[in-house]
Parts: structure tokens; C-alpha cells; sequence
């Protein structure tokens, strides 16, 4: 199906113009994980410098950063990775499901 064209959409000029963030709040998805994640992001907290790279970039939006420390929202988060590949620091590492489950 030919996709429909948005007219009148406007490049952004700068980068006060440019959207931020993800593009929902956290566990706005419509269903949770139903199992099929096989790796999952943990969060060391000792590496993390809180640039937000992982907020921005997380598809689902389901990383909260409204607390003293980064959360993730394992109900929603679906493991794809882009958190941990993006992360500056190194400060998030993906973990096979059943091990280590603890956040850091
Ligand atoms: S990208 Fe890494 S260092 Fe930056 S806030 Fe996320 S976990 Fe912390
Ligand atoms: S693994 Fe993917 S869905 Fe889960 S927090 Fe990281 S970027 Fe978001």
C-alpha cells in the first residue's frame, strides 16, 4: 500500500526544533513481553555517567528516568539490544534470560 505523505511537515531548523526523547512514557505498549526476549538489558550503575543516550534511543520507551537511577521496564522492554550496543560507557550488558536477573 502506497504510504500516505505528510504535506506539510517541516525539517527541523535546529536542534531546539528537533524532537527528544523517546517517543512515549515508559509501558505505553499494549501488551507486555509475552516470553519470547532472550536477552535482557542490565544497567550497571557504578559505569553509568546518566547521558541518557539509552533513553533517547530505546524504540519502546520503556526506560524511566525519573528515578535517582535508570529503570527498566522489563514488562515492555523486548530486548533488542540498542541500549547496550549505543551505551558510551559500556554501562548496560545484555544477559540471557534465567541468569543474573537482578538489576545492578
Ligand atoms: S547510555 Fe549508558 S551511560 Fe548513558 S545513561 Fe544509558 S546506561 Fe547510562
Ligand atoms: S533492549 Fe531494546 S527495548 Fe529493551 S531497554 Fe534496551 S533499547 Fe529498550
Amino acid at each position: 500500500m502506497k504510504p500516505k505523505v505528510v504535506k506539510d511537515y517541516k525539517f527541523p531548523q535546529s536542534k531546539e526544533e528537533m524532537p527528544f526523547g523517546p517517543g512515549s512514557e515508559a509501558g505505553v505498549l499494549i501488551e507486555v513481553n509475552s516470553g519470547w526476549r532472550t536477552f535482557r538489558p542490565v544497567i550497571d550503575h557504578e559505569k553509568c555517567i546518566k547521558c541518557l543516550i539509552c533513553w533517547v534511543i530505546c524504540p519502546d520507551g520503556v526506560i524511566s528516568k525519573d528515578t535517582p537511577q535508570l529503570e527498566i521496564d522489563y514488562d515492555y522492554c523486548k530486548g533488542c539490544g540498542l541500549c547496550a550496543h549505543e551505551c558510551p560507557k559500556k554501562a548496560i550488558t545484555m544477559v540471557k534470560e534465567g541468569e543474573n536477573n537482578e538489576q545492578c
